[in-house]
C-alpha cells in the first residue's frame, strides 16, 4: 500500500527572520502555512549575541532570544513549525514536490524559498573560540560594540570595502587585511578605503590566529606571504568579510540563480522564474543582508504567494 502524500497550500522552507515574517503573514492570511525550519533552526542571528538594530527593540535583544519571539507570534496564528530540512525538490509540474529529510514526500501550492545565507569563514579554531567574543562576520550589526577602538578586517571584496569604511566612522583605526597585492572591490570602492585616514590596508597578509583571553579578543597574529614576516596586531574587534554563500544548493536546475547561487526574483518581487515560488531573505538578497531586509522581503513573498492563490482560485472557480 502506497503513503499518502500530504499536500500543503503554504509551504516555507527556512526560518530565519524572512521565513518567520512569511508565517505570519500566510498564517493570519489562513493560508495554513507550514515552516521546515532546517538543520540551523531560527537561521544565522541564533549564532549572534546582541541585536541592538531591529526596529522595536529600544535596549536591543539577544538573537537567539529574537528568533524565539519570531516563532512564537508565527505560531500564535497557526504556523505549522516542523524540524526538520528539505533535501530535494521536483519544480517541474503543479502542485510543487518536496522530499523532507531525505524521506518524505509533500507536495505544495506554493513554495516560500527563505534558506538564507551563510557567512564564509577562514576556518581558524580560533576564529570558531572568540565568534560572538569580539569575532564577527557582520560589521554593520556589531560595529557599534567596538567605538573607539581598534579592529581588523579581513577581505578585498565590495563588502569588506564597504564594511571597512563603515568601521573606520565608528573605531579609532581599522586594520584591513588583504591577501593578495591587489583589491577585487570595484574601483570607487578601493578608492574610498584608500582615503579614509584611519583604514590601513596590509597587503600579501594571512592572518594565522586570533588572540584573546577571557575577556574577547585582544589581537590578531598576521603572516606576510611574500616575506613571511608576522607580526601582531593588537585590536578588540576581528570583522571576517571573506563573502557568503546563499543556501540554494538545492534549487540548482530549478530556480534561476547568478554564479554565486543568489535567487533571481523579478523586479520588485519575490517571485522567481518558477510559477507559485517566492524567494526571500538572504537567498536572494546579496546587497543588504540585514534582519530587517530578510523580515520585509519575507512579507513580500507572503503576500505574492496569498495573491497567486487568489487568482488561481478565481480561475477555477469562474
Ligand atoms: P567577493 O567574493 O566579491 O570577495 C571576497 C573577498 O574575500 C575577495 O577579495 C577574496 O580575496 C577574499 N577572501 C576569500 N577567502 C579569503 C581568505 N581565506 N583569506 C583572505 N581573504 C579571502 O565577496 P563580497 O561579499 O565582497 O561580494 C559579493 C558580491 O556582492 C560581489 O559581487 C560584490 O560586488 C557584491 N557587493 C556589492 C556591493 C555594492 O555594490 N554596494 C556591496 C557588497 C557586495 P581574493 O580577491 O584574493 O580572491
Amino acid at each position: 500500500m502506497s503513503e499518502e502524500i500530504e499536500h500543503i497550500k503554504c509551504l516555507i522552507i527556512g526560518s530565519g527572520p524572512a521565513g518567520y515574517t512569511a508565517a505570519i503573514y500566510a498564517a493570519r492570511a489562513d493560508m495554513k502555512p507550514v515552516v521546515y525550519t532546517g538543520l540551523l533552526a531560527g537561521g544565522q542571528l541564533t549564532q549572534t549575541t546582541d541585536v541592538d538594530n531591529f526596529p522595536g527593540y529600544p535596549n536591543g535583544i539577544m538573537g537567539p532570544e529574537m528568533m524565539e519571539d519570531l516563532r512564537k507570534q508565527a505560531e500564535r496564528f497557526g504556523t505549522d513549525i516542523r524540524y526538520g530540512y528539505v533535501s530535494s525538490v521536483d519544480f517541474s509540474s503543479l502542485p510543487h514536490k518536496v522530499v523532507v529529510d531525505e524521506s518524505k514526500t509533500i507536495t505544495a501550492d506554493t513554495v516560500i524559498i527563505s534558506t538564507g545565507a551563510s557567512a564564509k569563514w577562514l576556518g581558524l579554531d580560533s576564529e570558531q573560540k572568540y565568534n560572538g567574543f569580539g569575532v564577527s562576520a557582520c560589521a554593520v550589526c556589531d560595529g557599534f560594540f567596538f567605538r573607539g577602538q581598534d579592529v581588523a578586517i579581513v577581505g578585498a571584496g565590495d563588502t569588506a570595502a564597504e564594511e571597512a569604511t563603515y568601521l573606520a566612522k565608528l573605531c579609532r583605526k581599522v586594520y584591513m587585511l588583504v591577501r593578495r597585492d591587489e583589491f577585487r572591490a570595484s574601483k570607487a570602492m578601493v578608492h574610498r578605503v584608500q582615503h579614509t585616514k584611519n583604514i590601513e590596508i596590509i597587503y600579501n597578509s594571512e592572518t594565522t590566529e586570533i588572540i584573546g583571553n577571557d575577556t574577547g579578543v585582544t589581537g590578531v597574529r598576521i603572516l606576510n606571504n611574500k616575506t613571511q614576516e608576522e607580526k601582531v596586531l593588537d585590536v578588540t574587534g576581528f570583522f571576517v568579510a571573506i563573502g557568503h554563500k546563499p543556501n540554494t544548493d538545492i534549487f540548482k536546475g530549478w530556480i534561476k540563480m547568478d554564479e554565486t547561487g543568489y535567487i533571481i526574483t523579478h523586479p520588485d518581487s519575490t517571485q522567481t522564474n518558477v510559477e507559485g515560488v517566492f524567494a526571500c531573505g538572504d537567498a536572494q538578497d546579496h546587497i543588504y543582508r540585514q534582519a530587517i531586509t530578510a523580515a520585509g522581503t519575507g512579507c513580500m513573498a507572503a503576500l505574492e504567494a496569498e495573491r497567486y492563490l487568489a487568482a488561481k482560485e478565481h480561475v477555477v472557480t469562474a
